[in-house]
């Protein structure tokens, strides 16, 4: 919530260039046969490479660096044996600790040959993504959450998709999770009022099917109720006088 410090802003962007690094290398390297237990090994060698330390490792005592979440699991899969294939939909999410800031971002990406895919996924997953760049185009100092919250939700619903609200966007920084929220649906002019160097993570979830999610048995990954297929994506943004700057963007 409180606003970072210009020292504070240098390393959080230093840490952002290195977790854009990693995701994008992790991202490369999702096709079928390989396991998310291997992807994770490829994002901790990467960081350790960079001099990043993983956020995630341990938070509330998730087991891995990397959280990895295959078709309709949502969000926070823990990495293991399964092997990806064709035509999966794989999202990463990782959190980078660099010089004590932490940024935090997410993709999905599809396994294997992308021409046949269908239509429907065609749209999850450019729908979602889009969601996530129309809240970011709210950000400025003096905007408010719910402008944010509002314009992920209307381009998630102007296709139909589920959205996920058990699930929301958040300050980031000092710790992976900081106040305030930033719900995926919501009212504009409503909610905290953004200032100038605070640090947020946007992260549209979306389902082709409804809103409800749970949590599956090994007590981390969060799943579609109706098993519907789910995409996510996450940038953590800067908040400018006049504007943002993505921390995460890719750096290719
Ligand atoms: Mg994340
Ligand atoms: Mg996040």
């Amino acid at each position: 919530m409180h606003p970072k410090t210009d020292k504070e802003i240098t390393a959080i962007r230093e840490s952002g260039h290195i977790l854009a690094t990693v995701r994008d290398l992790v991202a490369s390297n999702i096709a079928p046969g390989i396991t998310t237990k291997e992807l994770a090994a490829i994002a901790e060698r990467e960081l350790k490479s960079l001099g990043g330390e993983p956020a995630f490792y341990g938070y509330m005592g998730f087991p891995d660096v990397i959280c990895i979440s295959v078709n309709e699991q949502v969000v926070h899969g823990i990495p293991g044996g399964y092997e990806v294939s064709d035509d999966d939909l794989v999202s990463i999410d990782f959190g980078v600790r660099y010089k004590g800031m932490i940024t935090d971002s997410a993709v999905t990406v599809v396994a294997g040959s992308q021409s046949k895919l269908p239509g429907r996924i065609r749209k999850l997953m450019r729908a979602t993504e889009e969601s996530m760049y129309a809240g970011i185009d709210e950000v400025k100092a003096g905007a408010r959450v719910g402008d944010i919250s509002h314009a992920i939700e209307r381009r998630l619903r102007k296709d139909n998709l589920g959205v996920v609200r058990d699930l929301v966007g958040h300050g980031v920084g000092h710790e992976v999770h900081e106040e305030p929220e930033i719900p995926n649906y919501g009212h504009r002019g409503k909610g905290p009022l953004l200032k100038a160097n605070m640090t947020i993570a946007i992260e549209p979830m979306a389902t082709l099917g409804g809103d409800q999610v749970f949590v599956e048995p090994d007590g981390w990954t969060i799943t579609t109720r109706d098993r519907s297929l789910s995409a996510h994506f996450e940038h953590t943004i800067l908040v400018l006088d006049k504007g943002f700057e993505i921390l995460t963007e890719s750096t290719t």
